[in-house]
């Protein structure tokens, strides 16, 4: 078997790998369950996330380990994750084989002539560790791997999902926030390949630009072994994956191992040898002096960029309190410092809760996860744990179901609180439209309920009725005008006109004019003429702040459309100080803050 052959395999294994990951990412009763399986070893293996969050942090993440040998094989080897591993880089080279199948063959060799553009990367590359060590990772926006993850995760397997049958919409398939745009950017990147193959290799891959950076000193590489002129055949140029010049002076930092020109050469000149190419070699990309100043200015920008993102009151007391992170997540510097966006905590999620922020976590936080009570299939699971498994830096570190819960060796502490909720008394239906509602204190999981209703009786905006004639608990009046309610729902009662203070009596069942009640009236409201009101018995909703987690049942399931009536904001939530402002409730662990009084 050639080497060529061997590469296609490796490729082909490790894309199929990644499929069946972010396959099994998708927590669920079918074949597809996430125990058991190492959802995120590929994603591990990755360097840039490990070089990003230790940068950002300090500290490297235990299973980023993994990212050591994929380091070390590249220090001898040069580049062969992107040759025989990277799934993004395979499909980037199918894409680029088919699309590009019927040029002949001088064109091919002519697209894979190297150019100053390939330093791109490089500079994309300073741009982004700057940023990671001033404390914002955002390597993930074009890291290959994260991208990838998110773009299948969030964009493609929502399409594919059987219960969505393409695009018929049914309510069980997951769906994504913005997903589109995921979609958009892959098919985008895969395009790019008709015009040069693996165009996003070559000219944007920040991970690509630091594999480039490290082969230049790997002992075995692809090389000439003698410099003779090899005339013009440029065979091996015609499927040169990386545009890095082997028939001359070649460029070892853009060689992505494809090995094309090695199976290519019909004289054998080409080898993978541990000697330098005979033929000359040039370490990275000519940037000119062009280029350099753009590497330059892209670390610089990237320094200035990171303190930039924090201006504005997107950090601290201003920050938008519609940011609900999922449970365990870190504080929002130290989130930021972690989180590379590959939305697998999004996919797991089995409430479909977790989407990926577009504004609501300023620039900094772009497509980093966050809840959406009103998009999710439910609130925040009581028992589940799951994003926090799956989360490859700890952005969301794992918690137990104790801890979540605040049970057991954590009942000091009290339970992971996500904010706090807040009744819209402007929008709630007993609150502002007499309407009888129960739903946010019956969905409530938290014992006792987190939410506690105030019983009160409103009369309805309805004609006054008159007594025509009672007997015992059944009340004749003289009309009855309709009034678009069902009055025997039990939410209604009857009372009579200026005696607020009596009991009023509820009314079990209405027919034409009778009306029967629950209980009888008071003898001197009995007397034909004496006047009487409909009134609605509603019980008003109130959030005890020191019992709310902020696990969002109640705002997802707000019968309000549109902007809920009860909506969770991170008030109180666990993650942070700055966040815990209001409720008089236990202490979550975290530096002590003010917190404001609540009006009695
Ligand atoms: S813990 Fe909550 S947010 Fe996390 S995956 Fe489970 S339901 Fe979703
Ligand atoms: S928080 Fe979510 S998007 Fe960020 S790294 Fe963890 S799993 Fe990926």
């Amino acid at each position: 078997m050639g080497i060529v052959a061997a590469r296609r395999i490796s490729q082909g294994f490790f894309l199929l790998v990644f499929g069946w990951l972010c396959l099994v990412a998708t927590l669920g009763d079918g074949l597809f369950e996430l125990r058991g399986w190492p959802v995120n070893w590929l994603l591990s293996l990755d360097p840039l996330p490990a070089l990003a969050t230790a940068l950002a942090t300090g500290s490297l993440y235990a299973p980023l380990l993994w990212a050591v040998p994929a380091v070390v094989l590249t220090l001898f080897l040069g580049r062969f994750f992107c040759g025989f591993l990277c799934p993004l880089g395979t499909l980037n080279q199918i894409s680029g084989f088919l699309v590009r199948k019927g040029l002949g063959r001088p064109a091919r060799a002519e697209d894979n002539r190297p150019g100053p553009a390939q330093g791109l990367k490089y500079a994309l590359l300073a741009l982004l560790l700057a940023a990671a060590v001033l404390g914002n990772v955002q390597t993930g926006l074009l890291d290959p791997l994260p991208l990838l993850t998110r773009s299948v995760d969030l964009g493609l397997l929502p399409l594919l999902d059987p219960r969505q049958g393409l695009g018929l919409g049914q309510a069980e398939a997951r769906h994504y926030d913005g997903a589109w745009v995921f979609g958009l950017v892959f098919i985008a990147i895969l395009a790019a390949n008709a015009l040069r193959p693996r165009f996003f290799c070559r000219y944007l891959c920040p991970l690509g630009a630091f594999f480039g950076l490290l082969v230049r000193f790997a002992p075995w590489r692809i090389g000439k072994a003698t410099s003779d002129d090899c005339g013009a055949c440029r065979r091996c140029e015609e499927y040169c994956e990386g545009g890095c010049r082997p028939s001359g002076k070649l460029i070892a930092s853009e060689c992505v191992l494809c090995l094309n020109c090695l199976a290519r050469c019909p004289t054998g000149r080409i080898g993978f040898a541990g000697r330098a190419s005979a033929a000359g070699e040039q370490p990275l990309p000519d940037f000119s002096r062009r280029g350099a100043v753009l590497v330059l200015a892209s670390g610089t920008a990237g320094l200035v960029a990171a303190p930039l993102w924090s201006v504005g009151g997107v950090a601290g007391a201003g920050r938008n309190p519609g940011l609900i992170r999922p449970p365990g997540s870190l504080d929002e510097a130290r989130f930021l410092a972690r989180c590379i966006r590959c939305g697998q905590c999004m996919r797991v999620c089995p409430a479909n809760v977790i989407q990926p922020a577009f504004t609501v976590a300023g620039a900094a936080g772009i497509w980093t996860p966050t809840l959406d009570f009103r998009l999710g299939r439910a609130g925040c699971l009581q028992n589940c744990i799951a994003c926090g498994q799956l989360c490859p830096t700890a952005a969301i570190r794992p918690l137990t179901l104790e801890e979540k819960l605040g049970q057991g060796d954590f009942a000091a502490v009290g339970p992971i609180r996500l904010g706090t909720a807040f009744v819209d008394r402007t929008r709630c239906l007993p609150w502002a439209m007499g309407r009888p509602c129960l739903v946010c204190q019956e969905v409530c999981p938290v014992s006792p309920k987190a939410i506690s209703v105030r019983e009160v009786f409103e009369p309805l905006r309805a004609p006054r009725l008159t007594v025509a004639g009672v007997r015992g608990t059944e009340v004749t009046v003289a009309a009855l005008a309709p009034v678009g309610r069902n009055l025997a729902s039990g939410d209604f009662s009857l009372r009579p006109v200026g005696a607020p203070t009596q009991p009023p009596r509820r009314i079990l069942g209405a027919s034409g004019v009778q009306l029967t009640l629950a209980a009888p009236l008071a003898e001197a409201d009995t007397v034909p003429g004496r006047e009487l009101e409909l009134v609605v018995r509603l019980e008003q909703p109130h959030v005890d702040p020191a019992r709310c987690i902020g696990c969002g049942m109640c705002e997802h399931e707000c019968p309000v459309s549109g902007l809920r009536a009860i909506r969770v904001s991170s008030e109180n939530e666990s993650r942070s100080g700055p966040g815990r402002m209001v409720a008089d409730a236990a202490p979550q662990g975290g530096a002590p803050c003010l917190r404001k009084q609540l009006p009695a």
